[in-house]
């Protein structure tokens, strides 16, 4: 029987707030291990949590591009467990009256473009660290790092409306691509800042009701996601085939080896034991403070993509590229403005990212290096033809390395360019008059005579035209049917 597979994902955001969730302890990645701490986030007894108001307008930016409805008042509730990781044995986490309920995510999947509907957002705190060295044979020890606990986190949950591997991946990127533009996270998952639980089943194609599902925890990287519910299908679908049932479970996978482990079955879900936290007052945004977040948003990316596909006429690729962050877009349309915008994005998407990745550039060190406004001259040149496309290579490269802008840039180098093309066509047209025997055996066929009319126009303009262009223009003119034409 063919089967479908039915995915949700959950996803944990770390905000990028100064500091911590309910105490004033810095929010840092790489500190020296459990120096970010204090009563409040060790747990200690007596100790009070008092809400990071950053952390709920953070919260309250991605709930409102994504289209959620906001509650007015919402309730931070305990999460009763043991983990070594976790001072508290219990985590302030939103429950049954989450901040944010509904909304959806746009992304694009092979150039079509979908929604992908979610359930809520909610604001949590996250735990912290367990080190395991000794699996390494480093000591017999595990270690326990508390600078990530009470770090704020929005938890992020789709409905079941992802199907294929390849769709996570889509949605992963576009949610990072969101949280970055909005500023609320630097969205890293090599460093914890985007962690994704994705809930996996498969059934009968086309039916409705959802099969029994698993849980795989902890994927820490968009292709760890992909491969890892890619595993799980094929895990699911060899039962199904053969005839067993599927039984609820939580899985790690290890994306190094690729392999999926049973960490426990689920008999029945576990009993957390929510109740509200009593140490802190209910959640309310009034609606004043919801329409001043609504205004202060920024263009939103897929927002972005639509302008650059229909203001500059770009292939839905480029503009996909260049929205990736809002600092490339807005380089782009920098440059962009009023020049080929075909050709800029080219530009930028070859010549500009092969520099930055080349040299481990930034945009920023970038811009600083070659101004918005530099580029942009040096593309109307090439646009207007004054500068043949290899002379304007030439021009990047200086560009990369040294300050100046393109007349200057030419000076320094001896490099002289005479002649848009409306100031050599007169002598192209000197030249094609005053040499009809070798235009007569150029369009013979004697393709090699144009190098001795290219020459004479050279001559003509004292050695100051570009020989490409030349070229160009005399092939355009001759193509028109030589003299008198
Ligand atoms: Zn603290």
């Amino acid at each position: 029987m063919a089967h479908e597979a039915v995915i949700g994902l959950e996803c944990h955001v770390q905000l990028r707030t100064n500091t911590k969730m309910f105490c004033a302890c810095p929010v840092r990645f790489g500190s020296e291990p459990n120096t970010n701490v204090c009563p409040v986030c060790l747990g200690l007894p007596g100790a009070l949590p008092r809400l990071n108001d950053a952390a709920v307008e953070y919260a309250l930016r991605l709930g409102l591009a994504l289209g959620c409805r906001v509650r007015e008042v919402s309730v931070f509730a305990r999460k009763n467990y043991f983990y070594p990781d976790m001072p508290k044995n219990y985590q302030i986490t939103q429950y049954d009256l989450p901040l944010c309920e509904g909304g959806e995510l746009p992304a694009v999947i092979d150039g079509v473009p979908r929604t992908f509907a979610l359930t809520r957002i909610h604001l949590e705190e996250d735990a912290g660290k367990s080190f395991h060295p000794e699996r390494h044979g480093d000591r017999s020890l595990s270690r326990v790092d508390f600078n990530r606990a009470g770090v704020p986190l929005v938890e992020l949950v789709t409905e079941p409306v992802l199907r294929t591997p390849a769709e996570c991946t889509a949605f992963l990127t576009a949610l990072r691509r969101l949280v970055r533009a909005l500023g609320i996270s630097d969205g890293d998952m090599e460093k914890g800042q985007l962690r994704c639980d994705a809930n996996v089943s498969l059934r009968p194609a086309g039916a409705a009701a959802l099969g029994t599902k698993t849980e795989i925890k902890n994927l820490n990287s968009i292709k760890g996601v992909e491969k890892g519910v890619t595993a799980e299908i094929a895990r699911q679908r060899r039962l199904l085939d053969g005839g067993e049932a599927i039984v609820q479970a939580t899985l790690l996978y290890d994306a190094d080896h690729d392999k999926l482990a049973i960490m426990r079955t689920k008999e029945h879900a576990h009993d957390y034991r929510y109740f509200p936290d009593p140490d802190l007052p209910v959640l309310r945004v009034e609606q004043a403070r919801v329409a001043r977040v609504r205004e202060t948003l920024p263009e939103l990316p897929w927002v972005r993509e639509a302008r650059l596909i229909t203001g500059y006429a770009l292939p839905a690729y480029d503009a996909a590229v260049l929205c990736e962050t809002p600092a490339l877009a807005d380089y782009f349309e920098a440059v962009a403005r009023g020049a080929d915008a075909k050709l800029a994005s080219n530009w930028i998407m070859t010549e500009v990212l092969r520099v930055l990745n080349e040299r481990a550039w930034t945009l920023e060190r970038w811009a600083a290096r070659v101004p918005a406004e530099r580029l942009h001259d040096l593309f109307a040149r090439v646009g207007s033809r004054e500068l043949p496309g290899p002379v304007a290579k030439q021009v990047f490269a200086w560009m990369c390395d040294e300050d100046g802008a393109v007349p200057e840039l030419l000076e320094r180098h001896g490099v002289r360019v005479q002649g848009s093309s409306d100031e050599l066509a007169p002598l192209v047209e000197q030249v094609i008059h005053e040499h009809p025997g070798p235009v007569a055996q150029y369009l013979a066929g004697e393709a090699k005579t144009l190098g001795f009319l290219v020459g004479q126009v050279m001559k003509k303009s004292g050695g100051q035209a570009v020989p490409q262009v030349v070229q160009e223009l005399l092939r355009a003119a001759l193509a028109k049917g030589g003299p008198g034409a």
